[in-house]
């Protein structure tokens, strides 16, 4: 089985790069990176990544309504939101939709690790 290849989305250039190195670190592999949810969305049919960190707040398309729309294309996606913790309501929304769960910023590089492992079925 190869490495788990990751999409990552987030309008932070900055945050995508950490994100990388964290995961990269971790034995995963970056798929591809998106700013915002449409191209979330097109990178995620075009690159079929394992898995994606998206963002919630992000402009014009916010990763709630980008994960809405990967979910109804591909109802198997596993999506992990990276937010903050004021965005609880969102995140109740978002569990219901059928994202995986979510990951907090400030995040450190062992939760993002545990937390990709537990979602594609890994021990931890
Ligand atoms: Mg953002």
């Amino acid at each position: 089985m190869g490495k788990t290849r990751i999409l990552l989305v987030d309008d932070s250039t900055y945050i995508r790069t950490v994100l990388g190195s964290i995961i990269t670190e971790a034995g995963f592999e970056v798929a591809g990176e998106a700013a915002d949810g449409e191209e979330a969305i097109r990178k995620y049919m075009h690159l079929k990544p394992d898995l994606v960190l998206m963002d919630v707040i992000m402009e014009p398309m916010n990763g709630m309504e980008a994960t809405k729309a990967i979910l109804d294309k591909d109802p198997d996606a596993k999506i992990l939101m990276v937010t903050v913790l004021e965005d609880k309501d969102i995140l109740v929304d978002l569990a219901r939709m059928g994202a995986k769960g979510y990951i907090t910023k400030p995040f450190s590089k062992d939760k993002i690790a545990e937390k990709i492992k537990e979602v594609m079925g890994e021990d931890v």
